[in-house]
């Protein structure tokens, strides 16, 4: 299909985009990394974006596309944000690095969302020579052997699991190691990791700043949409006079 100008968007060297999605592949004589950043991002935090920093880096990847789950699969009785909102914050958390894109892909598709179906689709539209890079947290790949459709997971992406240090690699190692598919999975030890999605649900409950923990733009976001229980403080919408004093 013939792009119109309008639909592409030169974002690092030899990176193009349709839609949301980079289109990658065109020489056929290269091999391209598409890097697929998997998560409910609720929200998306500094650990996640060091983490998908240094898949690109290790593993030589093209571009990391940041994809917020639409219906989490495992999460259906649990309270999660709107994929609105969440992909709202990923793309501002994003929106800085010429290598990093967030896109709708899953939080528009109705439904729940299932890896292997992503991965399926995404096969679909990208050439033999892009290969598929599922990065997400150690803790769900080792889950994955539970997922829908593992074994189609396995043949269509590399795994990354990102770890925190001193995480202990057991569980999913005997998970994968365990399982009748031909996992190929590779573990990244990222000290950013010790924040995450939760803890940061929890400042904000308490009033407490998220400064260096995410971007301030999410930071303003959460604050301005009343995201997890925001109370009112100095840290965002003001509570007392205009320096945040409280009486
Ligand atoms: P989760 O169980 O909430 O997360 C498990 C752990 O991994 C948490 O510590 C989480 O920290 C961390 N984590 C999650 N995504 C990460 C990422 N991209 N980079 C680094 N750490 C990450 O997992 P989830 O967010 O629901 O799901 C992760 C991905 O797996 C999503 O793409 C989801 O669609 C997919 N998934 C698919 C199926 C299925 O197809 N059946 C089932 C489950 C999950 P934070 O809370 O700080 O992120």
């Amino acid at each position: 299909m013939a792009l119109q100008e309008h639909e592409i968007e030169r974002l690092a060297e030899g990176v193009v985009r349709r839609g949301d999605l980079p289109l990658l592949g065109r020489d056929p004589k290269v091999t391209y990394r598409l890097g697929i950043m998997g998560g409910t991002f609720d929200p998306i935090h500094n650990g996640h974006l060091v983490a998908a920093e240094q898949a690109f880096d290790d593993l030589g990847l093209d571009v990391v596309v940041f994809m917020p789950a639409g219906r989490p699969a495992f999460k259906l009785n649990k309270k999660v944000s709107s994929g609105e909102d969440r992909y709202a914050m990923t793309l501002l958390a994003t929106s800085d690095n010429p290598h990093f894109v967030a896109s709708r892909f899953e939080v528009d598709r109705p439904g729940v969302t299932y890896t292997a179906d992503t991965l399926e689709m995404l096969r679909g539209i990208y050439a033999d020579n892009v290969e598929l890079y599922f990065i997400t947290g150690a803790d769900a790949i080792a889950d994955i052997v539970r997922w829908r459709d593992a074994g189609r997971i396995a043949r269509l992406a590399h795994l990354v699991g990102a770890t925190r240090p001193g995480y202990d690699l057991a569980r999913a190692e005997r998970a994968i190691e365990g399982s009748p598919y031909q996992f190929d999975v590779t573990y990244l030890e990222v000290p950013a990791l010790a924040i995450s999605s939760s803890y940061l649900r929890g400042r904000v409950s308490r009033g407490q700043s998220l400064r260096y923990l995410t971007p301030d733009a999410v930071t303003g976001y959460i604050h301005k949409h009343n995201l997890y229980g925001v109370r009112q403080t100095r840290y965002g919408s003001v509570e007392g006079d205009a320096y945040g004093r409280r009486s």
